[in-house]
């Protein structure tokens, strides 16, 4: 596993520039709209987001004969373009060696429950084709000698379905989608802010009918805050994750997602309880997770309280100093917090004790240039004396250096030079970092062409709440470019609808916006921001009690009445469409706590990213040290898994109820004779169950 390659080869892996974009098409006719000279423009759909799975909708719709425009608030901004981890990984049903089985890949993409079981089959089927497709666009994932794809495993995957072009696979995917956007000349908006859907009809007949944004370039003296109208026939919502969420979080800056922007059009969204959390280095430094090799070379981690006092602290948790290596060993893939892992000693230990130590005001560090300090009483450290697994591992990877920067060097160069381009040299200094958010595994409900509850609107990628309680690494991308492609083939194949460009709900967005920029609210956006993530870090992370939920859930309505009531207050005028995400944050903020406080409420247990702490629970975990009783946890109901919960907000009021998982018949057969004409007919598209 030796990486001797030539540096040049490295960087092209590493620093990956993007293409420049066209100079921005005109912000479309200016229209009096509320008072204002609005530029008003149609588009036969409009994708909101260029991140990999926005990128990959629009060019499928372009491919189709689809009048497709794009608009992001940041053209190569967003978690695919700007995140990673020391290797990103894209699940696939692809392999060097034995092949797969779709049934086989489709179970295990929702084994952790609380997924629908056509979508894990959709996302499997799906994935092999897109890994082609990717390939084909120039994305150079590896390969062997005969054309298989080289792969590993990841987090919850048995089987080693991942494979990857190193730490910036997803950038790469941007990169290659957006060449070939660019050859397809699809107008493309940059510094456009989508801030509220329009939406027309009443009931069984609402349909989509466009959406109001903010534009940079739209802003002008009848115009201050650069409003600009998009009618359209069709909406992806490809806006990603809500990265903004959380204070403790691993996703780049601005990442406010699309929840808040659903939930205010009345659109459900689903599965908001689950997320993945886990061990990185915070965005306000340079936000990148932990795992691989980055532990996999098993660092010395450590705390330092406000006087410089060092501590080695997970010598309190784990009973030898084999048994902490390995656990440190082990977060390389079983990198996301999991609750169950806290118990018999297991890898989630390690970020409890991290978020321990960060909860008593001490900072962790990681330092590759010392072994891990032995527990007291116990032998020292030594690379002889492993759990199976790990000197398996390691001897295998050549990785026998005596330290762990060596052996980092050793098995993965990228790592160490990735820090390095953003100022931070782990060869010399130890490295700060934290448990944080990482992914939200729920989002906006879909059926299985990635239609929303709203006639009209599609959400793929981040955005959409496709993923149940664990996902495989990997399975984030995948989702993506599977769905961005349904997406793109269901709008493309179905009559598409009237584009209705009548001003009334122009108007009435308008209207609303500016309603909530108060120039005398209390409320700033900055404080807005300061409040939500307080809450959801310190109340909604991977430790939870029924009490802190309930309470924070009564805050955070507050707060959105306190918005409702008061507005909120803008520095400048330029800041009005981050305002308005803030304000947007809110309302996903409430919105996943109703859900977690319903999920508690009904018996909901510990799973995936959460462990429900209650001093009744079954689970307690043990450390060298005694068992933590603070920390009792609700073990998982098992009824949970097979339902998903939903979140609506009707008229201001947020609503939560459960529906069963969809489900998805392994033993159907397709018979060509038989199934050729739904596919030639179209009849395949009309074939879905409600999301
Ligand atoms: C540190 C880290 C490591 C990860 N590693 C992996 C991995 O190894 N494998 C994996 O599968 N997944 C991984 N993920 C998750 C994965 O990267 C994301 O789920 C995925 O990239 C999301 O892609 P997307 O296209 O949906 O959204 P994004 O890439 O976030 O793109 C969103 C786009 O929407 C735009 N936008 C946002 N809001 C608006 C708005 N209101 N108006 C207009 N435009 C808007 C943004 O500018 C951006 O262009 C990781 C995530 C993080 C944070």
């Amino acid at each position: 596993m030796s990486i001797d390659v030539p540096q040049q080869i490295l960087d092209v892996l590493t620093d990956v520039d993007m293409p420049r974009l066209a100079p921005a098409a005109a912000a479309g006719k200016p229209t009096a709209i509320a008072g204002l000279r609005v530029p008003v423009q149609r588009a036969g759909c409009l994708v909101v987001g260029s991140g990999a799975a926005g990128l990959r909708a629009a060019v499928e719709l372009k491919r189709r004969g689809v009048d497709v425009t794009i608009i992001s608030q940041s053209a190569w901004g967003g978690t695919s373009a700007c995140s990673g981890s020391d290797k990103q990984t894209l699940h696939t049903a692809n392999s060097a060696d034995q092949g797969d089985n779709y049934i086989a890949m489709a179970r295990a993409i929702r084994a952790g429950g609380a997924m629908d079981a056509d979508t894990a089959y959709v996302e499997a089927v799906g994935s092999s084709r897109a890994m082609a497709s990717l390939q084909f666009l120039g994305l150079p994932l590896p390969q062997n000698r005969l054309g298989g794809t080289l792969r590993y495993q990841t987090d919850h995957d048995e089987v080693g379905r991942a494979t990857s072009c190193g730490p910036r696979t997803s950038r790469l995917m941007v990169k290659v989608l957006a060449a070939e956007a660019m050859r397809l000349e699809i107008p493309f908006h940059n510094q456009t802010t989508a801030v509220s859907i329009l939406a027309t009809g009443q009931g069984d007949a609402r349909v989509v009918q466009g959406l109001l944004a903010i534009r940079a370039d739209a802003r002008a003296d009848d115009n201050p805050h650069g409003f600009a109208v998009y009618h359209c026939a069709t909406l992806v919502l490809a806006a990603g994750g809500p990265g903004e969420l959380y204070r403790d979080s691993v996703y780049p800056n601005g990442c406010f997602g699309s929840l808040g922007l659903a939930l205010e059009a009345g659109i459900d969204l689903v599965n908001l309880t689950e997320s993945q959390f886990g061990i990185g280095t915070r965005r306000e430094g340079f936000p990148w997770n932990l795992s691989g090799t980055y532990v996999q070379t098993i660092p010395h981690i450590y705390s330092v309280d406000a006087k410089g006092n060092e501590y080695n602290f997970l010598a309190d948790y784990y009973r030898t100093t084999q048994e902490l290596a390995a656990n440190v060993f082990r977060k390389g893939y079983q990198w996301p917090f999991h609750a169950t892992r806290m118990l018999d000693f297991g890898s989630s230990l390690v970020d409890l004790a991290i978020f321990r130590e960060g909860s008593a005001g001490r900072r962790v560090f990681m330092d590759f240039n010392r072994n891990p300090v032995g527990v007291p009483g116990d032998q020292p450290f030594s690379l002889d004396r492993l759990d199976a697994d790990v000197a398996a591992y390691l001897g295998n990877a050549g990785a026998r250096q005596p330290m762990p920067i060596d052996r980092l060097r050793h098995m993965n160069p990228l790592a160490i030079e990735l820090y390095r381009r953003y100022k931070v040299d782990i060869a010399a200094e130890p490295l700060a970092f934290a448990v944080n958010h990482q992914h939200m595994n729920g989002g906006i409900a879909v059926d299985v062409w990635g239609r929303s509850s709203l006639p009209g609107c599609y959400a793929v990628g981040e955005a959409a709440g496709t993923h149940g309680v664990t996902r495989p690494g990997g399975a984030a991308l995948n989702a993506g470019q599977v769905f961005g492609t349904r997406a793109a083939e269901h709008i493309a194949s179905t009559p598409s609808a009237k584009i209705q460009t009548n001003k009334t709900t122009a108007t009435k967005a308008i209207d609303g916006v500016m309603a909530l920029l108060q120039p005398d609210s209390p409320l700033t956006p900055q404080a807005l921001r300061d409040a939500v993530q307080a809450r959801m870090s310190d109340h909604a992370g991977i430790l939870c009690t029924p009490e802190a939920v309930a309470r924070a859930l009564t805050e955070a309505r507050q707060l959105n009445a306190e918005i409702a009531a008061k507005g909120i207050a803008l520095g400048r005028t330029n800041d009005a469409a981050r305002a308005i995400q803030r304000h947007h944050m809110a309302l996903a903020s409430e919105a996943v706590l109703i859900a977690l406080d319903h999920y508690i409420r009904h018996g909901g247990g510990s799973r995936g990213a959460r462990a429900i702490c209650d001093p009744a629970g079954a689970s307690l975990p043990d450390t060298a040290r005694g068992p933590l009783e603070d920390y009792r946890f609700r073990k998982e109901n098992p009824v949970h898994k097979d339902e998903q919960l939903v979140v609506r907000m009707v008229d201001g009021t947020m609503q939560v109820s459960a529906r069963p998982n969809r489900p998805f018949d392994e033993a159907a057969k397709s018979f060509f004779e038989r199934d050729w004409a739904d596919w030639l007919t179209g009849a395949i598209y009309g074939q879905s169950a409600p999301c």
